[in-house]
This record gives C-alpha cells, structure tokens and sequence, in this order.
C-alpha cells in the first residue's frame, strides 16, 4: 500500500496549534495509515511565544512519530511589515512563506500520495498555493459552530451592516446563533483579511470544527441547512470534536504545576473556583487588584492563574513582579496564585474545581465542557466577546460578569459572580446544564456518535473508507 499523507498548516499560536495537533492524531489513530504532515512558519517573537511552541512541538515530536513537523526555511520580514497590526501580521506571514510551502508541497508529493491540505483561517494565504497544485483544500475552524456562523456570514453582514457598526446599539442578525449586540462584536470584525478568508472557506472542499453536535445544535443545523452565506453553497462541515490535548498542551511550559494539583488534591470536591485567562491573558494592576478583593471577599476557596501586568509607562521597560500587597498571605490555605501558566486542562478535570473563571476561548470553553464545569464568562478581545454570547445565551453553560463600556471589572462584580457561580441560582442551572453537556461530548466522540460519523464522513472524502461507527478501516 502506498503511504498516504494529509498535510496541515496550523497558525503558529497555542490555541491553533495544539487542537491542529489533535486532529492529526484523531485522523491518524482512525486510519494508522495516514502519516500526517504539519507545516510550521514561525513568526517573529512580537505575534507569539516561540519557546513554548518550540517546547510544545519538540516533546510532541518525540511522543507522536506519525506526526512529521516541517519547518519552511525562514523568509526575511520587509522591515515596514513591523509596524502593522499584529492580528495582520498572522495573515501577511503565510503570505511571505507561500514559495517555500510551494516547495515543500512538491516535495511531500514526490515521497507520498498527498491527500490534501487542511488549513487553518490565518494561513488561508497557503489557498493560493494549493489551488494552484490543484490540492484539495479543507479548513480546521478552532473555534466552534456558532462562530463559523459568524464568519462565514461576514461578507453578507459586510454588504448590509455599517463600517462604524460599533458605536450602533443594534442587535445584528446572524442564522444559527442568538442576535448579537454590536457591542459584543470585536470592532476590526470587517478587516480585509476577515473578510476575504471567509470568501476562501466558501471556495474550499470542507471545514472541520471543533465541536459538537450536542453543543451547538442551532447553529450546527443552520450550517448544514446553508443558511449562513445564502448566495453560495457551503463546503461540508464536518462537526469532529471536542478535541482538546489533556494538559491544555501547556505541560512543556509550566511552572509549579505538581504544586497546584497537589493543593487541589487537599482541597474538598467541587469547592474551589479557578481564573485563568488563556495564553495571553494580561490585566493591570488596577484590575488585578480589583480580582483579589473581591476573590478574598467572596470567601470562595480559589486557584488563579496571574500574569505581571505590562509597564503602566510605555517607556518602562519591564513592570517587576507585580505585589499582591498581602492577599497571598492573608488568603494562605484558601487559595492559591500560580504564576504565568497552568496546567489547566488537569485542573479543570481536578474532581475539587467547582467553577472556572474564563475569558471565553474557545480550547478554554471545550475543556470546561468536557469536565463539566460551569463558568464565570470574562472576555477579553477578539472573538471572546462573541463566545460568551454563545456560552451564556445559546449553550448556557456560563454566568456572565458584570463589566463597564471599557471592560472594567470591580471587586463587587467579581465577588458577585463568583458567589453566584459557586452557590447561587444561576450557578446552580448552569452546572446542571456543563453536566448534561459533558455526557454529550462523550457520546459524540463514541463509534457511532455525530462526531465519530463526521470523522467517518471526512475521511471518506479523501478516499480513505472505514465502516461508519466502527475503528476498522481500509485505506
Ligand atoms: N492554557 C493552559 N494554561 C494556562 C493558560 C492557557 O494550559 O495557564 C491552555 C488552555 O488549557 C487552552 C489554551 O491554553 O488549551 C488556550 O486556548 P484558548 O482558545 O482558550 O485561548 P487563547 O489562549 O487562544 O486566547
């Protein structure tokens, strides 16, 4: 039999990579004879972390060996490239590399039957590329359902919706999700690149998501019924998940982890609330300071992950270990503070965690539901703000947080939602609703469930046939 391969091209960032890796490793436990290519092309130091990628690919490298990471040679950066936009840079920077995927495209296909790309929205740059090598072309949209609704809908929202859309106070309409107020929708949402990469996922041959059925059976529905680009078909969804990395992926690039489920290991089930705001999460001091009182005041046995805020000075170079001003101290033995990063899938899954304190990612919001923890949504930037509207108001598995116009949080909405989340009413509804959820992501990922079946479907596409609801499979 010859060797088949299914090349990937994740954006370099945690949050797009690890949930990329674990589809490799889905598609490849399915079908073992599907040897999975993942490309990489780092960005400069500005748009991520580079050594923790670095740690992350080279231990999974070592534990994956049908899992090949291609590194393309480096392209030099024009140097005006340094002063755009960094969620622009994510789009420019594929761009630059497209010659050198080119080559490896060709090298790949020299050694191996090339099945096909799957790429994610920021490398949609590599589209080009793989039309022209006549590549079939699916796409990993790592958010879920409801904002692949959301994207797909742009172009259409675009035609009919203002640019300053965020100074309106209109709820705007988008089939297969609640309406959304302009407010919860991130201001660049019509940047060019937006735009024209949900003009592409219209183009492409599939769009793998993220998710589930169970979880987002409206917009799930409004997809498969094409509703969401009404002048176009829509490409098949495959609905695959929920795929996330035990260990979040972060295992590599932790600090203090042993030390935090041991904590939890002594504390009672369900009691502790835990805050962590994802890969790049930062607060100023103001607003840190303002989590701690009303933590403290809430009384709620806590697990928070705290990052140094950034320089309150543009010209400070560095803002020094950021004083918690006796808080550690005084809350000794009712919770605990972790630095910079966690293991937070183990946390999540930890039988004392009651509540979660999340900005609303979507890698963040699939853990939660997996384990079945309810949460406090807190977003941040970008698509965040729109999740918590799928979180709170469709899926219901969230509180939300009271925040100003400017995204201030005080200690009393703090202590206020923590309470809530943890002994009210509300927490009360939303945790019986995660656990429902929970149950259903295990039944989707089972032989026969509706992830197992779009898994089935997919790979079907590119040739590779197993029986439906069944591990057995002919390539
Ligand atoms: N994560 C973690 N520990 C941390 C912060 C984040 O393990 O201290 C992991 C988290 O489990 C999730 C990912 O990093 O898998 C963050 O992805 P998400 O989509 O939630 O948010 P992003 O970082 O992309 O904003």
């Amino acid at each position: 039999m010859e060797s088949a391969t299914v090349v990937m091209y994740p954006s370099p960032e945690m949050g797009h990579l690890v949930p990329m890796v674990e589809l490799g490793k889905l598609i490849h436990t399915h079908h073992p004879s599907l040897s999975i290519v993942m490309i990489i092309a780092l960005p400069p130091s500005k748009t991520a972390g580079p050594t923790t990628i670095g740690k992350y690919i080279d231990a999974t490298a070592a534990a994956t060996p049908f899992i090949t990471f291609r590194h393309l040679p480096p392209v030099a950066l024009p140097p005006e490239l340094s002063s755009h936009f960094f969620v622009d840079l994510f789009f420019e920077i594929p761009q630059l590399y497209n010659p050198k995927l080119h080559d490896a495209l060709v090298a790949i296909s020299a050694e191996s039957a090339l099945k096909c790309i799957v790429l994610d929205f920021f490398t949609t740059a590599a589209f080009e590329v793989s039309k022209a090598i006549g590549l079939p072309t699916y796409y990993f949209f790592t958010s879920g359902a409801s904002g692949l609704c959301n994207f797909l809908h742009l172009p259409t929202l675009r035609k009919t919706t203002p640019d300053d859309f965020h100074g309106l106070d209109v709820y705007l309409e988008v089939p297969g999700i609640p309406p959304m107020h302009t407010s919860d929708m991130p201001g660049n949402l019509f940047d060019k690149y937006f735009v024209s990469a949900a003009g592409d996922i219209a183009e492409s041959s599939g769009i793998i998501v993220n998710g589930f059925a169970g979880l987002e059976e409206r917009a799930v529905e409004a997809l498969r019924d094409g509703k969401c680009i009404p002048d176009h078909p829509t490409p098949p969804v495959y609905v695959i998940g929920p795929l996330i990395a035990a260990g979040g992926g972060g295992d590599q690039a932790g600090h203090g982890e042993d030390e935090c489920l041991r904590w939890l290991d002594s504390q009672p089930s369900k009691s502790v609330v835990f805050l962590c705001f994802g890969s790049r999460g930062v607060f100023k001091r103001e607003q840190l300071k303002e989590i701690a009182i009303g933590l403290e005041k809430s009384g709620q046995r806590f697990l928070w992950v705290v990052r140094d805020p950034p320089p309150a000075d543009e010209n400070e170079l560095s803002s020094g270990d950021f004083d918690l001003e006796g808080f550690v101290a005084r809350t000794v033995g009712k919770g605990m503070v972790v630095k910079n990063w966690a293991p937070q899938a183990a946390i999540l899954g930890h039988d004392s965690v009651g509540g979660f304190v999340s900005h609303c990612g979507w890698n963040s919001a699939l853990e939660a539901v997996v384990s079945g923890v309810p949460m406090v949504a807190w977003p941040l930037y970008a698509e965040q703000t729109m999740n918590k509207v799928y979180l709170v108001k469709e899926i219901k598995v969230a509180v939300p947080v009271r925040m100003a116009a400017d995204r201030f949080v005080t200690a009393e909405a703090v202590e206020e939602a923590v309470r809530e989340l943890m002994e009210g009413d509300g927490g009360r509804t939303v945790r019986e609703r995660v656990s429902e959820m929970s149950d259903r992501a295990k039944a989707a990922v089972e032989d026969g469930g509706s992830s197992h079946v779009d898994l089935y479907e997919l790979t079907k596409s590119w040739g590779c046939h197993g029986r439906k609801g069944s591990e057995n499979e002919i390539l």
